[in-house]
């Protein structure tokens, strides 16, 4: 295609997602069609913004027109709606891409999620946003204006929001973007300026630039709707949490509410105010590899970058609202914002002050905490391994699912509950919950009646490879080296246990099962550990974790490391284990057993969760044992 200057118009296709999302916003049961307003509003503040930011080092850009402002108006007669802005506005191919696509990162997420349900996916509507697009909930035509800063000609984008849009070069006198609404019938309301007034002062008082709303007459004075003064600038004392929340969904582009407001100035030294929010809902691209944050820097007011790694650490890459330094020069570049001194003090100063909060609502508000962790925990527990200053006082209010209740524990609540004799705090990693809590591992334990952690996020097994101990308790997994339960006390016994195979007869049974596995597991020896299954792996005392060591191969990050073998272990008072003893006892080592042990090293494999290794020879030996069962 050419996008020369030619006077043509062109006719342009909608990305799928757009029109799809189109398609639900126009025939919408979406309730609250005035926050289209909100969006129109939001988004002519930002292109305000990042001019300001552009006219720092190209002053030239603003001069003849240095107030920044959006000014609405109306045409009753010909039911208009006028949403203007002298922003930095659009060149024909930033329309085309800004206007025609989603741009928003989680959009393949998002796409994959709709289900064609119009209920169900107005609500993920809501979570996601529609941005530009919600326009076309009150309009049945849209037309946008926008002249570059800095540029000559315009552009004009025409749509009527049915799978394509229209582009053409226009007039405008200077620069910015102007958006034109024709509204439908039942959006009438929109052109009455009590309405107008009201939706401003509920969605965009927090906006820092003026909100005007054009009279009449030519002549006459446009009056401002809004505060016009930064949010994070006035004092708390003066600010609802209406406009909190409606800035926090301006700043973070969210559409919930959340769950914690964080405003606070720092003095002295260092002079910054940070207006920090927690969301109510998990964002779409929290795991998305790049981890990026979207804290806005503002130095005196003026906005910086959305992207800027130095300000806070990954790990509280949920964090949304805005960071307004005193002392960073106005002039910062990108390079300039790296191991700046100022920056790591800010950050320093974030990460202290958000985990203080976050610590205060762990012991007073304990519901709302475990939400939070449920949302963020996982998160958050990337900075257990990464941040070596402050991992500790994660770890202090980090909560972990468990053997003991539903409800995830603390860790010095899963203290003050071990048994006499328990010193270490158990735990067993893996995928998913519900397989971990049938692991053949936690046996012994419950019989025991001590607690085990039940770990499921992948950032787990990272940081406890380098967390040894939490309030001089050591990590152990239930997976690895000898289970130090034959020291725990017993449960009170019912005296219906079944006895144990005899030492004698075990130990044939076990140099048996070392030769027909030769090769295939480090040990086999005696479990303490089950009471239920008959076999289990284990990983030896100094050997890599059983799910770690499954987790980096699966990412490719084990090296040149070679795999550990495993040990297996044998439940003693298992029937199948005593039933095998006592074959051995008689008859000697034969066919049928080497089977039996292949077969139960399969077994153990299979419920770690791995494949068998050999199906053919596994299915062999499973009928030729199933035919002739355990010489008597
Ligand atoms: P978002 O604001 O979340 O990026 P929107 O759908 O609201 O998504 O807007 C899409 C993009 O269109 C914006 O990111 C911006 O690049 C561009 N845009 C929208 N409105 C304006 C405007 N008034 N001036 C300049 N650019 C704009
Ligand atoms: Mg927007």
């Amino acid at each position: 295609m050419n996008y020369g200057m030619d006077m043509t118009e062109r006719t342009h296709e909608f990305q799928a997602e757009v029109a799809k999302l189109l398609d639900i916003v126009t025939h919408s049961l979406y309730s609250e069609k005035e926050i289209f307003l909100r969006e129109l509003i939001s988004n002519a503040s930002d292109a305000c913004d990042r001019l300001r930011y552009e006219a720092l080092t190209r002053p030239e850009l603003i001069k003849d027109d240095p107030e920044f402002k959006v000014v609405i108006s109306v045409d009753e007669k010909a039911q208009l709606l006028t949403i203007m802005d002298n922003g930095i506005g659009m060149t024909e191919q930033e329309m085309i891409d800004n206007l025609g696509t989603i741009a928003r990162s989680g959009t393949s997420r998002f796409s994959a999620a709709l289900t064609g349900d119009a209920v169900k996916d107005v609500t993920l509507i809501g979570q996601f946003g529609v941005g530009f697009y919600s326009a076309f909930m009150v309009a049945d035509k849209v037309t946008v204006t926008s002249r570059k800063a800095g540029e000559e000609g315009a552009t004009v984008w025409t749509s009527e929001g049915h799978g394509s849009f229209s582009t053409e070069p226009a007039e405008r006198s200077g620069r910015g973007t102007t958006i034109v609404l024709h509204l439908r019938k039942e959006a009438k309301e929109y052109l009455e300026p009590a309405r107008l007034r009201q939706i401003v002062k509920t969605y965009a008082d927090h906006i820092a630039i003026p909100v005007v709303l054009k009279g009449d007459g030519e002549t006459e004075e446009g009056e401002t709707l809004n505060s016009a003064s930064a949010l994070w600038t006035r004092a708390k004392s003066e600010i609802t949490e209406e406009q909190y929340t409606e800035f926090y969904r301006h700043a973070g582009q969210a559409f919930d509410t959340p769950w914690l407001t964080l405003h606070s100035r720092a003095e002295g030294r260092i002079e910054y105010t940070m207006l920090l929010f927690i969301p109510g809902q998990p964002p779409f691209d929290l795991f998305n590899p790049e981890r990026k944050s979207r804290l806005k820097l503002y130095v005196k007011r003026v906005f910086i970058t959305d992207d800027c790694e130095e300000l806070i650490p990954a790990y509280l890459r949920f964090l949304r609202g805005v960071v307004d330094s005193e002392d960073l020069p106005l002039n910062v570049s990108r390079e300039m914002l790296q191991h700046n001194p100022v920056l790591q003090k800010i950050r320093n100063g974030l990460v202290k002050k958000v985990l203080g909060e976050l610590e205060k609502k762990a012991t007073k508000e304990a519901d709302g905490f475990a939400g939070f962790w449920e949302n963020f925990g996982a998160v958050l527990k990337e900075g257990i391994y990464e941040d070596a200053v402050n991992g500790e006082r994660i770890l202090k209010i980090a909560l972990f699912n468990n053997t003991a209740s539903d409800k995830k524990t603390s860790l010095a609540d899963y203290i003050s509950r071990m048994k006499e004799g328990q010193d270490a705090i158990y735990y067993i990693t893996g995928d998913d919950l519900g397989a971990l809590k049938s692991s053949p591992q936690l046996e012994g334990f419950a019989a025991k009646g001590v607690e085990v952690l039940l770990l499921t996020d992948a950032i787990d097994s990272f940081w406890l490879s380098r967390i040894s101990e939490f309030d001089g308790k050591p990590f152990k997994s239930v997976t690895r080296g000898a289970a130090d339960l034959d020291k725990l006390a017993d449960k009170e016994s019912d005296g219906k246990e079944t006895p144990a195979v005899d030492n004698a007869e075990m130990d044939s049974l076990i140099a048996l099962f070392k030769t027909a596995l030769e090769g295939k597991v480090k040990d086999v020896r005696v479990s303490s550990r089950l009471t239920g299954s008959s076999v289990c792996l284990v990983a030896d005392d100094g050997d890599m974790d059983i799910h770690l060591e499954k987790m980096l191969k699966a990412h490719k990050q084990l090296g040149g490391a070679m795999e550990n073998l495993r040990i297996l272990e044998l439940n003693p008072r298992h029937m199948l284990i005593r039933k095998l003893a006592s074959s051995v006892r008689k008859n000697g080592s034969s066919e049928a057993l080497k089977d039996a042990a292949l077969l139960l090293l399969d077994q153990a494999h299979i419920i770690e969760g791995d494949p068998v290794a050999d199906p053919a020879a596994f299915s062999r030996r499973m009928a030729n044992f199933m035919a002739g069962g355990i010489p008597a």
